[in-house]
């Protein structure tokens, strides 16, 4: 009798230490990815003398790690969200430029997470992510890019919209480990569209008409100037209507283990480099965008090392507790030990290969231009034939450097060049890439 009032007693201390273990060890998981499409780094961070424009998610920010320090793989849409789905750089998944598909054979990050027992959701918000145009649909139980249907004029979506879409999928979201990956498109131009007046500036067309009607350069900087201040009323818009989910994650982070990671697909020039918009350039206004993680597996803080696209799918990886092997990328969660540079590319599908600029003149670029972004942030930019930042002083360094980033160029084109051609969109889509203002 004793012995049977024993193990009743242990059976009840075995389930309720077995209970306990269960609640405290297995709350279910989230992990949210939110590209915040054409937003520059000054625009959530801040720049000298100029506030965030972008308050509320930058205090949402302020709660995790930022990265002062973050470079996108490209200067364009589709490359660099294919960088932050494969970790590869753009010449090794082969989506170099826009209007190219991320081929099936790649691996995604989303399809990991999928065979790891993750449920996988997405909302799109423009063209050249949707499933047709890019395949970036690979791995996700749900794709919802229904922008795409009922308004045949409709390119993208803007933030009110594209938040339903969100709070739809959070409400039916299913199973006890859940990816999200949500995109946002409202500071991409037009600029000034999300005040319902008017369909908003184009910044590349309107350069050249103004070019070509021989307005003068102070003209062309207060044209630039409007440009901003109705970027700046999209990136606002874009505050308001992301707080909202960024609200709901914080609230629902008592039920999920939540980790939340928002970065940029690229930046915006407004005249720093003497160019608008983005896609011909590889200047630090258009790579250098914000990036920013919350979870509970992070100190808050600030860091400093220089990271890049690449690194995304082996932080969500890491976040999600999932091993696989990303070689060239890390997770972000650690510091690494040595200082590791980023690298990217630029490619570009108009003939020819021109851009008006501020100063009235047609500049002619090349072809493919790779980049490496040094640990203290120097971009230096070339290919096999000509390097276009050199360094000026007369050292060791100086005299070495330019032969080793040659070489080190000449092998990621290389290794471009060897890729099987990728499957290109047609000609259709090409001109809606234009309409959308993509003539890169
Ligand atoms: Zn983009």
């Amino acid at each position: 009798m004793r012995k049977i009032v024993f193990m009743i007693l242990a059976i009840g201390i075995i389930g309720t230490v077995a209970t306990i273990y269960t609640l405290s060890g297995s709350k279910p998981t989230r992990i949210v990815l939110i590209t915040l499409d054409t937003l520059r780094y000054d625009s959530m961070m801040g720049g000298k003398d100029q506030p965030t424009t972008m308050p509320l998610s930058r205090a949402v920010g302020d709660k995790g790690l930022i990265f002062t320090r973050f470079y996108t793989a490209t200067s364009t849409t589709q490359p660099t969200h294919a960088t932050k789905f494969t970790a590869m750089h753009p010449w090794q998944h082969g989506v170099s430029r826009n209007g190219q598909v991320l081929d099936v054979k790649h691996t995604t990050v989303a399809e990991i997470l999928k065979e790891n027992g993750f449920t996988t959701s997405a909302v799109v918000a423009s063209f050249p992510v949707t499933s047709k145009v890019s395949q970036f649909d690979q791995g996700f139980d749900r794709y919802d890019e229904t922008f795409t249907e009922g308004r045949k004029e409709s390119k993208y979506a803007l933030a009110d919209q594209i938040t339903k879409s969100i709070m739809r999928q959070l409400d039916t979201a299913e199973g006890d480990k859940q990816f999200f990956w949500f995109h946002y498109y409202d500071p991409h131009a037009p600029y000034g569209d999300t005040s319902g007046q008017f369909r908003g500036f184009t910044p590349k067309p309107q350069l050249e008409r103004a070019v070509q009607r021989g307005e003068s350069r102070k003209q062309l900087n207060q044209m630039v100037a409007k440009f901003r201040q109705y970027y700046d009323m999209d990136v606002k818009y874009l505050d308001q209507h992301l707080h909202q989910v960024l609200q709901r994650l914080e609230v629902e982070s008592r039920k999920y283990d939540t980790h939340l990671i928002i970065t940029s697909d690229h930046g915006e020039s407004f005249g720093e480099d003497g160019s608008v918009a983005h896609g011909k350039r590889i200047t630090h206004w258009q790579i250098h965008v914000p990036a920013f993680i919350i979870s509970p597996r992070i100190t808050p803080g600030m860091r400093d090392d220089v990271a890049g696209s690449i690194d995304i799918m082996p932080t969500i990886l890491d976040l999600a507790n999932v091993q696989h092997d990303t070689p060239g990328a890390r997770s972000l969660l650690q510091k690494p030990k040595q200082p590791t540079p980023a690298f990217g590319m630029r490619r570009t599908f108009e003939i020819p290969f021109e851009e008006t600029r501020l100063d009235g003149k047609v500049h002619i670029h090349d072809y493919d231009l790779f980049f490496i972004v040094y640990p203290d942030g120097r971009i230096f930019r070339g290919n096999q034939e000509q390097l276009l930042d050199l360094p000026q002083q007369d050292n060791a360094i100086a005299k070495t450097l330019p032969n080793a980033l040659k070489r080190q160029f000449s092998q990621f084109e290389d290794e471009l060049n060897g890729q099987p051609p990728t499957r290109e969109i047609d000609l259709a889509v090409i001109e809606e890439l234009k309409k959308l203002g993509y003539t890169q």
